[in-house]
């Protein structure tokens, strides 16, 4: 037997002793919008050993999101706030929508957006940018709050329990009633619902507002939502 030969053999089986590495789900993350501390957040990404990654970055990402071939990736993660939207950057959202790629919304995501009134129904809740309204919403960085799972069975929400975390909390903002709430939080500068699945078209929505740095990423219970939180989504 040759070298190459052992090789192959090497190769195949590896492949059957290690499914799980056939079955890495390949995730596009969309950056742009909003400062954040890009080593810390993909130092997250890197240590899921179950998750593989390409990222695209707004301006372009909107226009990549809807050329980009659909058998290439399983789910898009969201961690972005873009201002506008042109009407051509809105046909990827529908093209993903009808395909039933699952998407996964995180913490400013929720505030991207802000004259593009369908976003609200895509996302399932709004951050209200304007100023001086009742219907203004508020942030606050730094808090430590507590996180309660809604139901410790959901695909989501499986092997956390309620947790704390040091992170920012949004107040104020809107959440769609058709929404099943994952995560709540009894902050009082907090709307309580703070993390939510539902469906659009054929995609499976999840967002969940923690994650302003790393104070939130490298929290072993926000890793774990996240990356249930893809997986579920991926899984339509
Ligand atoms: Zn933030």
């Amino acid at each position: 037997m040759n070298q190459l030969q052992k090789l192959l053999i090497l190769s195949v089986l590896i492949f059957i002793c290690f499914p799980a590495s056939a079955k890495k789900l390949n995730i596009l993350i969309v950056t742009g919008g909003h400062d954040f501390d890009r080593k810390s957040f993909f130092e997250m990404f890197d240590n899921f050993q179950e998750i593989s990654y390409t990222e695209l970055k707004h301006p372009e990402a909107n226009l990549q999101l809807g050329t980009i071939s659909l058998k290439t990736f399983d789910a898009v993660v969201f961690y972005d706030m873009p201002k506008t939207i042109s009407e051509a950057e809105k046909e990827s959202y529908h093209k993903l929508l009808k395909a039933g790629k699952g998407l996964v919304f995180l913490h400013h995501s929720l505030a991207s957006y802000q004259q593009w009134d369908e976003f609200k129904t895509i996302i399932g809740g709004k951050y209200h940018e304007e100023q001086n309204s009742p219907a203004s919403s508020t942030y606050q960085h730094d808090v430590n709050f507590r996180v309660k799972i809604t139901d410790p069975k959901h695909p989501v929400t499986k092997g956390v329990t309620d947790f704390e975390i040091f992170d920012e909390v949004y107040g104020n903002t809107e959440v769609l009633p058709e929404v099943m709430p994952l995560l709540l939080t009894d902050h009082p500068q907090s709307t309580k619902i703070i993390g939510w699945m539902h469906k659009k078209e054929n995609s499976r929505i999840v967002y969940i507002q923690p994650g302003h740095d790393k104070n939130g990423w490298f929290n072993p219970n926000y890793q774990k939502l996240v990356k249930q939180a893809i997986a579920f989504a991926a899984a339509k």
